[in-house]
């Protein structure tokens, strides 16, 4: 069947008018950020802070109606506001919120209800390139061999990657109840923001409509029973962390770094961002430690070793392991066989199995 086009969704979304103004919402230029991929549709709904949560039938509406178009697999329509991002970083902390009334909370950061799915935990750092990626698909697949039942989430909107490591090439389907179908190799489901926007969009698109999407992947994917879903989140702290730290109910987080100091000041940054929303941080975990050379064997400490296990300590941070720096880590996951699956017994899986024990503990304790 032929992609649908912007302009079938724009006819059909004339038929909606806005119930104050008289006018369809496309006529008043409510319509923001239209993204089409593959049968999955996503889009902004521009409203004024104040009318956010009564246009939220609307909203449904817009949703619906574009899903009955053939050939629609998923629609995510956001409403989205200026003073969004402002409202988020206003939230209450946890002192305040208990002095509040029951149900006092607004709609927007109230946790979703993850069907099926025992625990979330999210792999962050503060900045781009740091191995994150790599560390979430090894970590998730040392987690399944240890036989958990396990889902990756690629939620990196920056630079979707996850497929690929994990050797994925179909595009996801739909399923007889209407929602997505994860994708699966070696072992564990995976969904990818990847599959739904593309990267050049998702650059400029704001906060709160790729928070709309993630959301998207998680509620609508046919995840079925997990014991554990891993987010491979974007790299940095800004406001779509935020509000899936709000909008998730994440067991806890791990911070990835390399051992630069810079790198460390951003994972530091990540771990201030995870307790100001109340999300423990399970502990640091340094990639990229040192190298130990092919050839003559000799170990270099690339990076000043150690500065991550010293920083963790410092900030009273569980230190839960160090990756070195090793060809065979980035050629495995290029080709779509990461380590833990393609050399599951050397050095380097052994650290990414010790990891996930590490991590299931943390876990555990995070449900007694
Ligand atoms: P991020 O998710 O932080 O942007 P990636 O996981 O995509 O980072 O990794 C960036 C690059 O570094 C990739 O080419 C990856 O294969 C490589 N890489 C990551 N960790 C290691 C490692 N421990 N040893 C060698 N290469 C690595």
């Amino acid at each position: 069947m032929s992609e649908i086009t912007a302009e079938q969704v724009l006819d059909t979304l004339k038929m909606i008018k806005d119930p104050d103004k008289n006018k369809n919402i496309v006529e008043l230029g409510m319509i923001a950020g239209l993204q089409i991929k593959d049968g999955h549709i996503a889009f902004g709904i521009e409203v004024d802070p104040e009318r956010g949560a009564s246009l939220e039938p609307l909203r449904k509406l817009a949703e619906q109606k574009v899903h009955d178009l053939p050939g629609v697999l998923t629609v995510t329509a956001v409403l989205t506001a200026e003073r969004d991002a402002e409202k988020i970083k206003e939230q209450p902390s946890a002192e305040q919120k208990s002095n509040a009334p029951p149900n006092a909370q607004p709609a927007a950061f109230q946790k979703m209800d993850l069907l099926g799915i025992d625990a979330v935990i999210a792999i962050a750092s503060g900045k781009g390139g740091v191995g994150k990626s790599t560390t979430a698909v090894n970590v998730a697949l040392a987690m399944a061999a240890e036989g958990k039942r396990v889902g990756l989430l690629d939620a990196d909107i920056y630079g979707p990657s996850i497929p690929l490591m994990l050797g994925i090439t179909d595009k996801p389907t739909q399923t007889a109840s209407g929602l997505i179908a994860p994708l699966e190799n070696h072992g564990i489901t995976c969904m990818s923001i990847g599959f739904l926007i593309d990267e050049a969009t998702a650059m400029v698109w704001r906060g709160p409509m790729a928070t709309g999407a993630l959301e998207q992947l998680i509620k609508d994917v046919a995840w079925g029973q997990l014991d554990c879903l891993v987010i491979d989140l974007p790299p940095g702290t800004g406001d779509i962390h935020l509000t899936l730290a709000q909008r998730i109910p994440l067991s806890g987080a791990v911070i990835v770094s390399t051992p630069q100091d810079i790198a460390l000041a951003d994972a530091r940054k990540g771990m201030n961002m995870f307790e100001k929303v109340d999300i423990p941080v399970f502990g640091l975990i340094e990639n990229m430690s040192y190298f130990n050379c092919p050839h003559c064997g000799e170990r270099t400490e690339i990076f000043s070793h150690g500065g991550a296990r010293r920083e963790s300590e410092k900030l009273g941070m569980d230190f839960l392991g160090e990756i070195p720096l090793d060809t065979s880590i980035r050629e495995t996951s290029d080709n779509g066989n990461p380590i833990v699956i393609s050399e599951p017994s050397s050095i380097y899986s052994e650290s990414y199995f010790d990891i996930g024990k590490k991590i299931w503990a943390k876990i555990d304790q995070s449900k007694s």
